[in-house]
């Protein structure tokens, strides 16, 4: 009975709660701070001091955003290295699912879309792209010689003016 009790949505929420973590939802990436509610949220948005920060996000977007993404990587290269040391990875890559390789910079995770029927579409798409390449390049040397035919007939006409003009 403990054990069902344990395991409530309310029981969780209240853990949750103890832990001071709270829905990221309402979450400001730029401030760190986590407000309780989306009317917490909304004050917080008009705050003097979020506003600076978005200020401050406006100056340097791309330098903020890919310090994200380092934090990004190495918070989840730390969470596999202690919560599963590839394990269940490699399982997946014997599945075909996922490609590990260990290279001098480090682990590389690549996920294999095995899908037949992507591997079919793509296979479509590249004929479809030669066979349309092949096609322009015949359309591009047929317009290469008209013009050269044009430019030919246009030269003689002009040589024959000028014949014409001097003549009279
Ligand atoms: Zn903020």
């Amino acid at each position: 009975m403990r054990k069902n009790e344990f395991l409530t949505p309310k029981a969780i929420a209240n853990r949750i709660k103890a832990k001071g973590l709270q829905k990221m939802r309402w979450c400001c990436q730029m401030c760190q701070k986590q407000c309780r509610d989306e009317n917490g949220f909304k004050c917080h948005c008009m705050s003097e001091s979020h506003q600076r920060q978005m200020q401050v996000f406006g100056q340097n977007p791309t330098r903020i955003i890919s310090g994200y993404s380092e934090e990004f990587e190495s918070m989840f290269l730390e969470h596999m290295k202690r919560s599963h040391c590839f394990s269940r990875h490699r399982r997946l890559q014997r599945a075909g699912k996922l490609k590990v390789e260990e290279t001098p910079k480090g682990w590389f995770i690549t996920y294999i879309d095995n899908d037949l029927e992507t591997l079919f579409k793509e296979r479509m798409k590249n004929k479809r792209l030669k066979a349309g390449m092949v096609e322009e390049e015949k359309m591009e040397r047929e317009i290469q010689k008209q013009i050269e035919r044009a430019e030919q007939m246009v030269g003689s006409d002009k040589g024959g003016e000028e014949e014409g003009l001097a003549k009279s």
